[in-house]
């Protein structure tokens, strides 16, 4: 950290500057200059609190300059890191899209959603039983019992389930019933308690991005998981709040390029709650594969218009299908792979 004196800040103004970042185990560098004194902490700087400075005497500002994040930083671990999540590989040179519907209705629901997707190429299944609706009158979600339909719809095909955990309390519900990933939702990124659980578990999480987090707080929000010891993270950007009322949220592509940069953990856009319109996903999706996301997080119903919840976002089968051909052709061209099973192998499927 950087403190930064007034002009002509007395000798005992800097010696108290001084003292208090001794007092908290650190360094000191004095460097005076002809115009200002530059005080440096030297050390682990990420537990001083710039504001803490800026109240004592003859101190104009005080700065970090190292990243409050540390785990989850690509400054300190420059490799991509790939997440293995029961045998799919997320964050690695394939794109990998999960796909299903907004919420777990009934079996025969389930059922013709896990085929529809496994069979146009998604490599993972999403269905929630715990829904954060903005009514409390409106479907809440199957709750448990939601979790045992989405497993067994995805099992038969191979297909690792994510799915959102809303409340500490049903974590142990999860972790027995084997959900793959963990999804925490917009409304949920900084409810701290929950992410501090999520460091302790061996699961992977997705954590969505909030609906007006900033990047930073969003990598604030990741490192409160890792420093748990779960390294195990996916950012999901799914749209944020902005002036703009024409669609549901904005779709924050600008923020694939920056994570990469930022962090080694992968990044994936839900194209269907930034849209709200089933009609924006092909565009929204495209986008994102070609920006250098690592996945996409795609609500797809078996008959969108009877679906119980985000009905207008979802696409049908066959809009998945088509659409999953096309990412394909993205991807091949940026130089990454989207690997779909062929026609004969979707028709026998389906
Ligand atoms: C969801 O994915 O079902 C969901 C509720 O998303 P979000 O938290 O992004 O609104
Ligand atoms: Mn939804």
């Amino acid at each position: 950290m950087i403190i930064v004196m007034e002009p002509g800040a007395s000798e005992e103004s800097i010696a108290r500057v001084e003292a208090k970042i001794r007092e908290n185990g650190l360094d000191v560098h004095i460097s005076r200059g002809t115009e200002r004194t530059l005080i440096g902490a030297v050390g682990d700087e990420r537990k001083l609190e710039p504001k803490t400075f800026e109240t004592l005497p003859g101190v104009e500002r005080s700065l970090h300059i190292l990243k409050p994040y540390k785990l989850v930083a690509r400054e300190w671990h420059h490799a991509s890191t790939v997440i293995d999540v029961s045998g799919v590989l997320v964050g690695g040179q394939e794109i990998q899209v999960i796909a299903g519907p907004c919420s777990v209705e009934t079996d025969p629901q389930m059922r013709d959603a896990a085929a529809a997707v496994a069979s146009a190429g998604a490599r993972m299944m999403r269905g929630g039983a715990f829904k954060p609706r903005t009514s409390p009158y409106a479907f809440q979600g199957k709750g448990v019992e939601g979790l045992d339909m989405l497993k067994k719809a995805a099992a038969p095909h191979g297909l690792p389930v994510v799915t959102e955990l809303m409340d500490v309390r049903m974590l142990d519900a999860f972790l027995e019933r084997g959900v793959d990933v963990i999804q925490i939702g917009a409304r949920n990124m900084q409810n701290f308690d929950l992410l501090k659980e999520l460091g302790r578990v061996n699961v992977p999480v997705i954590l969505k991005r909030g609906l007006c987090a900033t990047i930073n707080e969003w990598l604030m929000a990741a490192e409160y998981i890792a420093a748990g010891g779960n390294h195990k993270i996916i950012f999901c950007e799914r749209g944020i709040r902005t002036f703009e009322t024409a669609y549901r949220n904005v779709l924050d592509v600008t923020a694939v390029p920056v994570l990469k940069r930022e962090t080694h953990l992968p990044v994936i856009i839900d194209p269907s709650h930034a849209g709200g319109k089933a009609w924006m996903v092909p565009a929204l999706s495209c986008a994102a594969i070609a920006a250098g996301a690592d996945g996409l997080l795609i609500e797809v119903h078996p008959s969108p218009i009877d679906a119980w919840c985000d009905a207008d976002q979802a696409l049908s089968p066959a809009e998945f299908s088509a659409l999953m051909q096309t990412l394909s052709q993205i991807s091949a061209a940026i130089g990454r792979t989207l690997p779909i099973p062929s026609a004969a192998k979707q028709a026998k499927s389906a």
